[in-house]
C-alpha cells in the first residue's frame, strides 16, 4: 500500500497554531501535505490531569528515507520548543510516523507502523477519516477494521471550526 501517515499531537499554547505551523515546518523541510484529517479533542491519554490534546492526521510525499524522516521530525519538535518533562507528558507538539507505505521497520528508536495505532481512537478515528482503506501492513486490517476491533473508549470529538 502507498501512503506515508503522521500524527500530530498538542496539548500546550495555542494548540491549533502549534499545529499549523507543524504543517508550515514539514511543507518547508520539503515534506509535502497530501491530506489532512480534521482536528480533534482527546483527554489527556495514559495521564489525565492536563490540558486535552489535540490531534491531526496528515498523509505526506517524501523523498526521506523513514529513519531521515524521523530526524526532520524531531528537528521540528525542537524548533518549535517541545517541552519533554514526563512520559505521556504535556508538550507543545509530538509528530509520530504511523505508516511509511507498506514497510515494517522494527529498530532501536524506530517503530513502524507506529505500535501505538490499535489501542488509540485519536488516531484511528482520524485515519478512518482520511484514509480508509489503508491495510495495516502487519494485521492486514484496515483503518476501519482496527478502529472496530480497538478497546480505546477515550471521547474524541471534532474541533469544528480548525
Ligand atoms: P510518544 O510519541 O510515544 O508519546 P515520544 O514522542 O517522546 O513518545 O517518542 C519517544 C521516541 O519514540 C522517539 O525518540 C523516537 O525515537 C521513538 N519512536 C519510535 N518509533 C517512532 C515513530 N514511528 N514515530 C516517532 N517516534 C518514534
Ligand atoms: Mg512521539
Amino acid at each position: 500500500m502507498e501512503g506515508v501517515f503522521l500524527l500530530l499531537g498538542s496539548n500546550l499554547g495555542n494548540r491549533e497554531e502549534i499545529l499549523n505551523q507543524a504543517i508550515a515546518a514539514l511543507e518547508k523541510k520539503g515534506v509535502t501535505l497530501v491530506s489532512k484529517s480534521s482536528v480533534y479533542e482527546t483527554a489527556a491519554w495514559g495521564k489525565t490531569d492536563q490540558q486535552a490534546f489535540l490531534n491531526q492526521v496528515l498523509q505526506v510525499k517524501t523523498e526521506y528515507s523513514p529513519k531521515k524522516l524521523l530526524g526532520v521530525i524531531q528537528q521540528i519538535e525542537l524548533e518549535l520548543g517541545r517541552v519533554r518533562k514526563v512520559k505521556w507528558g504535556e508538550r507543545l507538539i509530538d509528530i509520530d510516523i504511523l505508516y511509511y507505505h507498506d514497510q515494517v521497520i522494527n529498530q532501536a528508536g524506530l517503530a513502524v507502523p507506529h505500535p501505538g495505532i490499535p489501542e488509540r481512537r485519536f488516531t484511528l478515528i482520524p485515519l478512518v477519516e482520511i484514509c480508509p482503506d489503508f491495510i495495516h501492513p502487519v494485521f492486514q486490517l484496515d483503518q476501519k477494521q482496527l478502529l472496530e476491533k480497538c478497546k480505546d473508549h477515550l471521547n474524541v470529538s471534532v474541533v469544528e471550526d480548525c
